[in-house]
């Protein structure tokens, strides 16, 4: 898409801070960083919204899924420990569709924010 930020950023005609890419997602940080980490998984074919994704996309938003731990242990924001005394660690993992769900960018998109509180949004 000619417009669109973050097919610049998979095409590298826009700058980012790249942390893993593989043929089919690309994950970098965010310019606004709501936590102390706060990354964007993103596939490399332009999705719009949620909204456009049927079971068709499985593949896709599986993986974009199932990179979240191993991305979270590399920014060392991962779950560590089993027990509620002794766990620590942890993120949450965020999608904005739609006006109503105050989505900017219409590349589908994964938030994954983290690391130590407090956060900007701090809820
Ligand atoms: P959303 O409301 O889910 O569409 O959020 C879009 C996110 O993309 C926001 O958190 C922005 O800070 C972020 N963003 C917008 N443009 C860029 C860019 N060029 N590089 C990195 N992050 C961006
Ligand atoms: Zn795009």
């Amino acid at each position: 898409m000619e417009n669109c930020p973050f097919c610049k950023i998979v095409e590298r005609r826009l700058p980012a801070d790249i942390v893993y890419e593989n043929d089919r997602l690309l994950v970098f940080k965010d310019i606004n960083p709501a936590a102390p980490v706060h990354l964007l998984i993103v596939p490399k074919q332009h999705i719009p919204t949620l909204s456009d994704c049927h079971e068709g996309h499985a593949a896709i938003l599986g993986e974009m899924m199932a990179v979240i731990p191993r991305i979270a242990d590399q920014q060392r924001i991962g779950v560590v420990g089993s027990s509620p005394q002794t766990r620590s660690g942890g993120y949450r993992v965020i999608i904005n569709a739609g006006p109503d769900g105050r989505q900017e960018v219409y590349h589908l998109h994964i938030h994954l924010i983290g690391g130590p509180r407090p956060w900007k949004d701090n809820k």
